[in-house]
């Protein structure tokens, strides 16, 4: 059996092309990853999505579009994607267990939480050090937490975490925020955060668990060491692209490059949201990508006449 379309990936921007998709009466399969969801699926209150006038969790909106794709008729397996051949038609993807055929694909794959790239972050790595505020932030009752970062994850993880700990410290390489003006007024209003300013982690400190890290001030070189109990990394993110290489035209830093609304290098290879997009990275320009590459392959199979029916 051949889909009309294989969507990889099941954030705002794979979900929503399986919505479109789907009610276009394409034959629709989603390989959802073993982690399905994507970013949202680590977040808290989402404020800022178009409908919801009231915040509504992170995990609680993905398990509403997944809902809705699968009321028009898309299929779902939770599986992850392991290799794919472009150069075949129809297109050849390749989980953990199985080979699917499709004649369209749309990649949502997403993008990854970034590392600052220290051994000690790696070995203490779930043992204090944690790039997951909404998922580990409880495990920090009455302690003391560290930040890195300056953008909106950064700030709003750290307001997160505040509700668990006596106190957390935010650490920005520069001596300005990069988060918007709303949740900088919001944190620099909250008595439990403070910020050091030009400073970078050059250590995390500890054996078996996190115990604090050395800071170094960028623009006096001095160094202090900050006790804590929890690091929580937040400085941006990776395109989740290594199966497409070598398949698919990928921009220095790993991203798809798209053109003409979002088309690939490859015709009928379609690429959405965050694996392609590190401009606006917000759930709702993904779900709008969404919507838009299922268009754009609803086209392109008609034009091909390749759809199943
Ligand atoms: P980001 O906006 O790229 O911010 C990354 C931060 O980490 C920056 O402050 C950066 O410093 C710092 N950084 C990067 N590499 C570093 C390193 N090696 N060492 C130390 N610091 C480093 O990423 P993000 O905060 O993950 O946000 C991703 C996207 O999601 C953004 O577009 C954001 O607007 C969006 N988002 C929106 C919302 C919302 O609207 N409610 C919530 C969450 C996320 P510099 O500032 O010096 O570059």
């Amino acid at each position: 059996m051949v889909y009309d379309v294989i969507i990889a990936g099941s954030g705002p921007a794979g979900l929503t092309a399986a919505v479109y998709c789907g009610r276009s009466l394409l034959k629709t399969l989603v390989i959802a990853g073993s982690v399905p969801g994507g970013q949202l699926m680590l977040t808290t209150e989402v404020e800022n999505f178009p409908g919801f006038e009231e915040p509504i969790l992170g995990p609680d909106l993905i398990q509403r579009m997944r809902k809705q794709g699968e009321r028009f008729g898309a299929e779902f397996i939770q599986d992850d994607l392991t290799s794919v051949d472009f150069k075949t038609r129809p297109f050849k993807v390749n989980t953990t267990g199985t080979t699917y055929e499709t004649h369209a694909v749309i990649i949502a794959t997403g993008a990854s939480a970034k590392w600052m790239g220290l051994d000690s972050e790696t070995r203490l790595r779930g043992k204090g050090v944690s790039s997951c505020a909404t998922c580990d932030g409880f495990f920090f009752r009455g302690k003391e937490t560290v930040t890195v970062g300056g953008g909106d994850v950064a700030v709003e993880d750290t307001m997160f975490l505040t509700k668990f700990v006596n106190h957390a410290t935010v650490i920005h390489r520069r001596d300005a925020l990069r988060a918007s003006k709303i949740l900088q007024d919001r944190a620099f209003k909250n008595s439990k955060i403070s910020f050091i300013w030009d400073s970078v982690v050059e250590e995390v400190l500890g054996q078996q668990k996190v115990e604090g890290v050395r800071v170094r001030n960028l623009k006096t070189g001095k160094q202090h060491v900050l006790k804590c109990d929890g690091v929580f990394v937040a400085i941006g993110h990776e395109p989740n692209t290594a199966v497409f290489r070598g398949q698919i035209e990928l921009d220095q830093k790993g991203y798809i490059v798209t053109s003409n609304g979002t088309s690939t290098s490859v015709e009928g290879v379609f690429a959405i949201g965050d694996v392609r997009d590190f401009q606006y990275r917000q759930a709702i320009t993904a779900a709008g990508d969404g919507c838009r590459a299922a268009m754009d392959a609803e086209k392109y199979l008609e034009e091909k006449g390749l759809r199943a029916h």
